[in-house]
């Protein structure tokens, strides 16, 4: 099946209450483990790339990730920068076929996040391809709210509206309390996400692509398992699974799904590693680990976003 942008799977998830998962990849291996996923489960999904990750590949290298794509997936997929923090990054991965970016121009002003986000809007729409902005501070759990502003770091709802409007975007990431990592509330403080701002700025933005960043549930049978061969994540916490859920149906259509992955491929490399002691092939182990990834991808779509499926329902 062909390379997509955003636009269809979005307007789809958002009728069908489903959030389409942007699954972030490190290297081929997982590139193919996430499709494989997607193709299992008849999920539409987006491969994610963020910069650090296009350097670790090899930007050189996205003929091959896109000629992957083309011959593996039997579903709609859609390849997006993640994070993008220039315009002129932007621009290039829509000169390298990407068929979606997010520019993540957030650390500026408001007036600076606009105007480059529209920059990339009006080069990015010009070859077909969508874009995402940033609005808010989907920041570390140690930048505490200031109690004396409702909405403190989190995306002020009028605001938003602004901003969609301003830079015609095609989707828009804000900050409802998530945070990026595998820590992502304080030990023994109890997980919590602003439904009461999410609500607000959706009855605002009816019908527009809300997008969560930081989403990873970080589950904890995926936690302990790394944690039984030698890892030491104690403390990490993610977004409960049912949350997430909850977030699909209020106007999220698309979740990012990165720790989840990493600490499911590091979990099963550490077993093979203690498993087989003698095996220095390291295709035998690496090879367990991004089966890994393809398991977590398939609990992902099940669990969280309830994609199952919905890759028939481009069919016609
Ligand atoms: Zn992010």
């Amino acid at each position: 099946m062909s390379f997509t942008n955003t636009s269809t799977m979005f307007k789809k998830a958002l009728k069908g209450k489903y959030a389409i998962g942007a699954f972030n990849i490190d290297d081929l291996n997982g590139l193919r483990a996430v499709i494989k996923g997607l193709n299992n489960k008849q999920s539409p999904g987006i491969i994610a790339i963020t910069s650090g990750s296009l350097n670790f590949i090899g930007i050189d290298y996205i003929e091959e990730v896109k000629s992957i794509i083309e011959k593996e997936s039997l579903v709609p997929i859609a390849l997006h920068l993640d994070h993008g923090k220039s315009v002129e990054l932007c621009k290039q991965c829509v000169d390298l076929g990407f068929t979606s970016v997010m520019i993540d121009a957030s650390s500026h002003d408001f007036e600076e996040n606009i105007r480059q986000t529209k920059e990339v809007v009006e080069y990015a729409h010009k070859h077909n391809v969508t874009v995402e902005g940033e609005l808010g501070a989907i920041a570390g759990i140690e930048d505490d709210v200031n109690v004396e502003d409702k909405y403190g770091q989190f995306t002020h709802p009028d605001q938003a509206v602004e901003f969609v409007e301003k830079t015609n975007i095609d989707s828009l990431a804000i900050a409802i309390g998530t945070a990026h990592g595998a820590y992502k509330f304080k030990e023994g403080q109890k997980p919590q996400l602003r439904f009461d701002i999410l609500d607000e700025i959706t009855s605002l933005l009816p019908d527009f692509p809300i997008v969560l960043h930081g989403a990873s549930s970080v589950p904890k049978d995926s936690v302990d398992l790394l944690n039984q061969y030698g890892g030491n994540m104690k403390a990490a916490q993610g977004i409960p699974e049912e949350m997430l859920r909850l977030a699909t149906t209020k106007g999220v259509a698309k979740i990012n799904i990165a720790s989840d992955l990493r600490i499911a491929f590091t979990a099963a490399l550490r077993k093979s590693l203690h498993d087989e002691p003698a095996v220095f092939d390291y295709k035998i182990h690496i090879g367990k680990a991004t089966e890994a990834i393809t398991a977590a991808v398939e609990r992902e779509i099940e669990q969280v976003l309830g994609s199952k499926d919905r890759a028939l329902d481009f069919k016609n």
